[in-house]
């Protein structure tokens, strides 16, 4: 079934904002993209052959600062991913009250496909295809799905000649040797934990006793289950692209980012008492603690009355429809929202825009307990406002930000 994932991410909105009996012209305007570009970024391959990739940069929102938003590389990347994207990142950074809009970018390119050399022309081609588009008070970029910060050195470097001097903060999840933060590459799974510990407490569950799936063993998915098993938790399943590892005792985390990097697949693993999982065969096992931390709409009409979980958080972005949010709301799931679940990223993104304004860099306990005490007092304001208006978190956390920036709205009027 296809999604289209621009329509499903305006639904969102709509739900909060008839709750909140938002006035009909600032439901169109939040609604609506700002801006978008559409660019051909040509490539040399190393075999002299011309290959032409399709890339984008969307601006859905700078009502309240600065775009701000990840680069996706993915074969899968389209102008209306892009511009889902980019709304959730608006409505991500207002839910939060950080000073700043939302955005989104991205190649349709397989990386996998790519030498080290073309994925760095590729980047700084990219780059200045789109350099009208960002800059540290325009837009700012960061790391998403197949780009890492490796990917933000190459574009920090390729806008700082094209300006003529060094500006780092032009893109964040840059390396900490030019600019980056402590913490930021953890933080979407550092937050996630610090959410989960709070939920389970307020709950009354033993997270230690619980039992966790987890789909997806990327950067946010093997963070999320390290922390979770030094933690004594029990991970039960986890998951790639390509299928994943199943054992009722609980999996070795460590001992499996090591078979990761030895270039192997998780489903090839064998350990004692584990089996191999298919995709959809993972996200219906029963477990306490659901995690999607892999890509949109795994989670819709077809498969949302087979999920057997307590909690669902949402580590990926718009990993359930609305269609399925309705089915889990009748089985009484804790969905934790994407735009606050997984938002320990761009928080850690702003404070390291902030540290590249000032020059001044912090240490890894600031930077926690920070992102600790915003992502706790959200959740707090989304849990309230949820028994209230005896909603789900998702529509409160939709409803807030939508205030937030219809206010902004009216505050700031129509130009001219
Ligand atoms: N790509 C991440 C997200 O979707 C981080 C964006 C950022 O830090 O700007 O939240």
């Amino acid at each position: 079934m296809i999604i289209n994932p621009y329509e499903s991410a305006k639904k969102k909105i709509d739900i909060a904002a008839e709750l909140i009996n938002l006035n009909p012209n600032s439901l169109e305007y939040l609604k609506k993209t700002e801006r978008a570009l559409i660019v051909s970024i040509p490539l040399m391959m190393d075999d002299g052959s011309l290959e032409i990739f399709e890339g984008f940069r969307v601006h859905h929102s700078t009502l309240r600062g600065p775009g701000k938003g990840g680069i996706r590389y993915s074969p899968f990347v389209t102008l209306d991913m892009m511009k889902a994207l980019a709304l959730l990142m608006t409505f991500k950074t207002a839910l939060l009250g950080l000073p700043l809009g939302g955005s989104k970018g991205g190649i349709r390119v397989d990386t996998k496909k790519l030498s080290n050399k073309e994925l760095e022309t590729l980047t700084r081609r990219y780059t200045m295809e789109i350099i009208n588009m960002i800059g540290p008070d325009k837009d700012i970029a960061a790391p998403d799905m197949y780009t890492d910060s490796r990917t933000m050195a190459w574009m920090m470097d390729t806008y700082s000649m094209q300006k003529g001097r060094t500006i780092t903060g032009v893109v964040t999840g840059k390396p900490i040797e030019i600019g980056g933060s402590i913490g930021r590459d953890e933080a979407p799974g550092t937050g996630m934990i610090y959410l989960l510990q709070h939920l389970c407490q307020k709950l009354n569950y033993n997270l230690d006793k619980m039992s966790v799936v987890i789909q997806g063993f990327g950067k946010v998915g093997s963070v999320v289950a390290k922390q979770l098993c030094n933690n004594s938790c029990n991970v039960i399943a986890i998951s790639e692209e390509e299928g994943g590892i199943y054992s009722p005792d609980g999996l070795d985390i460590d001992t499996l980012i090591k078979w990761k990097k030895q270039g192997n697949l998780l489903k090839e693993y064998e350990g004692k008492n584990t089996s191999p999982i298919t995709n959809d065969e993972l996200l219906s096992t029963k477990c306490d603690v659901l995690i999607p931390a892999a890509v949109e709409n795994q989670i819709y009409s077809r498969n949302a009355d087979k999920i057997d979980c307590k909690i669902l958080l949402e580590g990926a972005n718009s990993p359930t429809t609305s269609q399925a949010d309705k089915i889990l709301e009748e089985k009484e799931i804790v969905v934790v929202p994407d735009i606050l679940a997984n938002s320990g990223g761009i928080c850690v993104s702003y404070f390291e825009y902030i540290q590249d304004l000032q020059s001044y860099f912090w240490k890894l306990d600031r930077v926690n307990s920070e992102m600790k005490t915003i992502l706790i007092n959200t959740f707090e304001d989304i849990y309230k406002f949820s028994k209230k208006r005896d909603t789900s978190l998702r529509t409160a956390a939709y409803a807030i930000s939508t205030n937030r920036l219809a206010k902004a709205h009216e505050l700031r009027g129509l130009f001219p």
